[in-house]
């Protein structure tokens, strides 16, 4: 027999089929909104100016070989990552409790944070991890692979398209103590709805009180709002109330660095000695999977971070995308509640946030979208800002009100 013939076929990845079909379509109007990737106004991916300028100081750098970087990474990049998220006046930086990794990108960080708890993390019964219902697919995949698993807690109400919040508190309160619960950032991924800083205090409190580990992960840090802090503001005020967690932070969307897979791993023990510890499991676990990590992102990263012109700069090109996001939410409301007086409550296109909206239209409509106006989405209606532009933005109001009435 056949060596592999029992390896069942594997669904394709459903973003990357999509784009593959958005791809072979010729229609003129065509309009891809699932990739998970900034666009500018004229649909092309858009290299942050910041990024050339920082490429070019690194080409012209006679200094610079191809050696292996540290198990953990470029130690300038981890420690100015750490206070990016952490904030500058982190007090568990200033303690030095704050263990920082670099990896493969947000999704590395992920899985690197995963397998640290499927080893050392002291589980009330089988490993299991919460995921809020919905989450970015990958989670599910992530944490199974590591023998954690997966169960969600309820966070979108399909009713008001916005937060389940008591639901959220009431799987927080109900959950045994000491669970894991996984955490967007900010921006979270697909709903584009996240808690306010009220509910937030909220949600850490109960943490708190039940002893739960918060998993954040931070993949939009910048792109929410535009501020690099104000983004960052539920991991610092987790920090500064003593909650135990982890930061998973990517540098691929807000930095527009996706294929240079620049990202760290951040853990807050509660003290210095508990720190090298970690530390050292992980450089134990990172060199079985990896080795080093990559050396040119982070060197990008860490020219950017590490020098207050580049870093201004930055900050600027970090404002432009999140400025035309902003800009394209407003524009796809007014359109809609305004000009076409489309059935419904659009409120929630403008009180999302960061790159992705979950629309609330059905699966059905979501179809009927691509079938009929060639417009490409998940079928969970979930629409990508970034993919919306000046040229398209009437086109797609246009074709929603048409399958929603
Ligand atoms: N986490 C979330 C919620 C995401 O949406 C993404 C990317 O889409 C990632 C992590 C990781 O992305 P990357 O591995 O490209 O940094």
């Amino acid at each position: 027999a056949e060596l592999w013939q029992d390896v069942p076929l594997a669904p394709p990845d459903s973003i990357f089929k999509l784009t593959a079909a958005y791809k072979a379509d010729t229609y003129d109007k065509k309009v891809n909104l699932g990739v998970g990737a900034y666009r500018d106004d004229d649909n092309k991916p858009w290299i942050l100016p910041v990024v050339k300028k920082a490429t070019q100081i690194l080409l012209n750098d006679e200094t610079l070989d191809h050696e292996y970087l540290p198990i953990t990474g470029l130690p300038e990049f981890t420690a100015a990552a750490a206070k990016l998220i952490l904030g500058a006046d982190s007090p568990a930086i200033k303690e030095g409790r704050t263990v920082s990794v670099q990896t493969i990108s947000g999704t590395g960080a992920n899985h690197l944070g995963a397998l640290f708890l499927s080893r050392f993390y002291k589980f009330n019964g089988a490993p299991k991890i919460y995921l809020s219902n919905p989450t970015w697919a990958n989670h599910h995949a992530i944490f199974k692979n590591v023998g954690i698993e997966p169960v969600e807690y309820p966070y979108y109400d399909p009713k008001t398209i916005g937060l389940d919040y008591t639901g959220f508190i009431g799987a927080l309160q109900e959950a045994p103590a000491r669970s894991v619960f996984l955490l967007h950032a900010c921006a979270h991924n697909p709903t584009g709805v996240d808690p306010t800083q009220e509910q937030w205090k909220a949600i850490a409190n109960v943490i708190a009180e039940k002893k739960h580990y918060a998993f954040f992960d931070c993949a939009y840090q910048g792109f929410a709002s535009g501020d690099l802090d104000k983004d960052a503001w539920a991991v610092r005020y987790f920090v500064e109330q003593g909650i135990p967690l982890l930061v998973c932070q990517s540098f691929a969307k807000n930095a527009g660095l996706y294929g240079e897979r620049v990202g760290a791993l951040h853990v807050a023990p509660p003290n210095k000695e508990t720190a090298e510890r970690v530390k050292s499991q992980l450089s134990v676990l990172q060199r079985s999977e990896i080795s080093n990590p990559p050396s040119h992102g982070a060197r990008l990263v860490s020219l950017i971070l590490n020098d207050p012109q580049l870093f201004g700069e930055w900050k600027r090109d970090i404002e432009t995308m999140a400025g035309r996001i902003i800009d394209m939410r407003n524009v796809l409301y007014k359109l809609l509640t305004e000009e076409l007086k489309t059935p419904g409550n659009w409120d929630h296109i403008i009180n999302q946030i960061g790159m992705f909206s979950f629309t609330g239209i059905n699966p059905e409509q979501s179809k009927a979208l691509t079938e009929k106006a060639h417009i490409y989405l998940t079928a969970n209606g979930r629409i990508s800002m970034a993919g919306l532009n000046s040229h398209n933005v009437r086109y797609f109001a246009e074709s929603l009100d048409k399958v929603v009435r």
